[in-house]
Formats: C-alpha cells, structure tokens, sequence
C-alpha cells in the first residue's frame, strides 16, 4: 500500500426521509434564534415551507440564489443577513444555494445548516466559488463547512428525472476521479466505490419510479459520499474540463459533467487501470468510459455537448483554455489527445473499449 495523508473533516449528518422536521431542533442545538432560509427563485414555496416549520426561529427568506454565485447577488445576502441579524443560515437546494449560504458564512462567519435538494454534493464540502466580472474564483475554507447537513429525500421528489439523472452523474464524477486523484487513500476509495455502486444502481429506478421514496434516499446516500469524496482529495482534468466548458462557455454544470465525464475517463484510462478497474467493478462492467456513458445515454440524458448549446468553433479555445493551467492528472497533458476528447464530447461518441 502507498504512503497517503487522510483528513476527515466533521459533518453532522442527519439522514432519512421526513427527517426535515428536526431542523427547528437542529437550529437551536447551534444556538441560533435568528435563521436566514435561502432559496432559488423557483424554490421560493419550499423555503417558505422551511421558514414556517421553523416558526419564530426563521428570521427570513431570500430566494435570489443562483447558477456560479454571482458577487452582486452574494453581496446583496450578506446585507440582508446583516440587516435581520441572521446568527444562522438554512440553504435548501443545491449547488447554488449552498454556494450562496457558504458566501454569507465566509463573509460574516454565520454557521450553515445544508437541506440539499440535488445531487451535486456541495453541502459536503469546504470549496465556495464566487463569479466577479465572468470569472468563476474557487476555493477552501473551513468556515463555509456546514454544520449540519439534513438529507431528506422527501424533498428531491420534485427534482425532475432529467435533472435528477444528470445531477447523479455530477455526485459519480467526484467519485470517479476522487479514485485516480494525485491526493487518493484507501479510505476515499472505499466511499468512491460505494457512491458509485449507490448511484450506478438507483438512476435507471429513478428514471422508471422517481416517486419511489426507498430509490431517492439510495442516490442521496451515494450524493453524500461523492460529495465527502469531493472534499477530501484533488480533483483533476474532467473537473477542470467542466469549470472550463461552464465558466467560460456558460454550459449548464449537471449536464455538461454528465457528458464530458466517460470522455475523461477513457483519456485517463491507460494511465489509471486500477481507478477503472473499481469504477467498472462498482457499476457491474467491463469498461468504466463505456459503463458511465451507458449510464446517462440510457437514462434518456444528453450526451453530446453540441446539444446543451457548445459551438463547434468554440472547442479549439476551450481546449487552450483547459491547458492553461498545470494540475495533477494520471495522464499527463497531451494537446492534441485532450482536443480529440472535447470532440468525442461534442459530437456524443460512445468511447473505445
Ligand atoms: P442548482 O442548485 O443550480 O439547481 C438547479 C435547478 O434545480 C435550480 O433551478 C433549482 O431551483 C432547481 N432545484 C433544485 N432542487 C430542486 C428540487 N428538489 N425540485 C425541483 N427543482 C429543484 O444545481 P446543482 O447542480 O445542484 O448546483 C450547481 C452549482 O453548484 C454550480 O454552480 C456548481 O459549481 C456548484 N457546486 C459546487 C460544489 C462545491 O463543492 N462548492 C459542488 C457541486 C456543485
């Protein structure tokens, strides 16, 4: 075995379906009188849901979270958190939502509470992103960790089947690359594996039975162990890739993962057999690039970024872009492999065996 570096990071996780009626119990085991729910615009009804249950203790909603946290719009939160005394924030949602609460928490150090309503696996992690001028800045900080994360699958039910198809392969690229990660040990593996096998054996039931209660805590129990695998080790180019085609492309994220993801694979493949080897295994395959982009295609998703709005002219800039900057990868970083990839990406080609 080689030698690695394992930090754990705490999480309070209250799990189970209906489990969001603890959250009053939850606020107040923080000591909190004062809590912000924060929402996306369409979500503004569950928020307000959420302010109800927590009656005297919800000192407001705001529901302006959006794609990438724009800086006005973090801006704007942390000055109503301010003006209502918020001495707590309730993000209900997914990425962005978590992403706004994690802006308020950097900037005023109020703790989160994460109700997260996707896949994406943001509530587990200390990673925050903030886009200033086009520009999409990420990284750590302990501060924004929630500090409780309730996962109630009884709130993913409205998710819809697209979303909630793509939103998984999102949580399954964590743990795909978490397994080749420069940062990898055994214990991140462990809970790699099982966030795939969770997610491998529940999309397609979801696709068939989305209001199937027992399937949507399965994926969100794979979700959290991505997401755990996200916040622990490096990510590399298939994430790099995604920051890229989204950051400066504007793609939508859940999809643009689900698409690009068995196209990393297959160029990380020869340099990481091991890596392959388990993601295949957890997913009951041969091919890990061939059993990942089975997974989207036949559960009815896009696979092909020029049908989520990439242009074709636009794949020799991304692919220098992608380049740009220097960052751990099994294989190293080959121009001309890398842009022959973002082609198979474009045009949807089921990779090689
Ligand atoms: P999202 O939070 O943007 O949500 C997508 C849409 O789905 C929104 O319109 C939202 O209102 C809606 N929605 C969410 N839950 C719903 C539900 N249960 N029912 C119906 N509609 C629902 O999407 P996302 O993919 O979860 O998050 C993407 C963002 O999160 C990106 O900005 C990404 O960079 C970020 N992210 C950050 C981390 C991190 O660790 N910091 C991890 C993953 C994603």
């Amino acid at each position: 075995m080689k030698d690695f570096t394992y930090i754990g990071r705490p999480a309070r996780v209250v799990f189970g379906a209906g489990k969001l009626r603890e959250l009053p119990a939850e606020v107040e085991r923080l000591g909190a009188r004062k809590a912000l729910v924060l929402s996306t615009p369409e979500r503004r009804a569950a928020a307000e849901q959420v302010a109800a249950l927590l009656g005297p203790r919800a000192a407001g909603v705001f529901d302006k979270a959006t794609m990438h946290v724009p800086i006005a719009t973090a801006r704007e939160a942390c000055e109503y958190a301010a003006r209502i005394g918020a001495d707590c924030a309730v993000a209900v949602g997914g990425g962005s939502t978590i992403g706004l609460g994690k802006a308020i928490a950097r900037e005023s150090a109020v703790p989160i509470i994460a109700v997260p309503t996707t896949y994406a696996g943001s509530e587990m992690t200390s990673i925050y992103g903030i886009t200033e001028a086009g520009l999409k800045k990420t990284g750590r900080d302990d501060r924004v960790l929630p500090r409780t994360v309730i996962y109630d699958p009884e709130l993913t039910l409205s998710l819809p089947v697209g979303m909630s198809i793509t939103s998984g392969m999102n949580a399954v690229a964590h743990a795909a690359e978490g397994l080749y990660s420069a940062t990898g040990n055994p214990i991140i593996d462990l809970m790699a594996q099982e966030g795939i096998r969770a997610l491998g054996l529940a999309l397609p039931r979801l696709r068939t039975a989305p209001g199937d209660i027992g399937v949507r805590g399965n994926a969100l129990y794979g979700a959290w162990l991505c997401g755990t695998v996200l916040n622990s080790v490096d990510m590399a180019i298939h994430h790099k890739l995604c920051h890229t085609l989204g950051g400066s492309f504007n793609l939508p994220h859940a999809e643009t993962h689900t698409i690009v993801l068995p196209h990393a694979l297959a160029y990380n493949a020869p340099a990481a057999p091991e890596a392959m080897r388990r993601i295949a295994g957890a997913l009951e395959a041969r091919s890990a690039p061939q059993a990942v982009f089975d997974l989207a295609k036949d559960n009815g998703v896009p696979v092909a970024l020029r049908d989520i709005g990439m242009k074709a002219d636009d794949l020799d800039l991304a692919c220098e872009l992608a380049l740009q900057n220097q960052y751990p990868n099994p294989r190293p970083l080959e121009k001309a492999a890398i842009r022959q990839l973002l082609q198979d990406a474009f045009e949807g080609n089921r990779p090689a065996s």
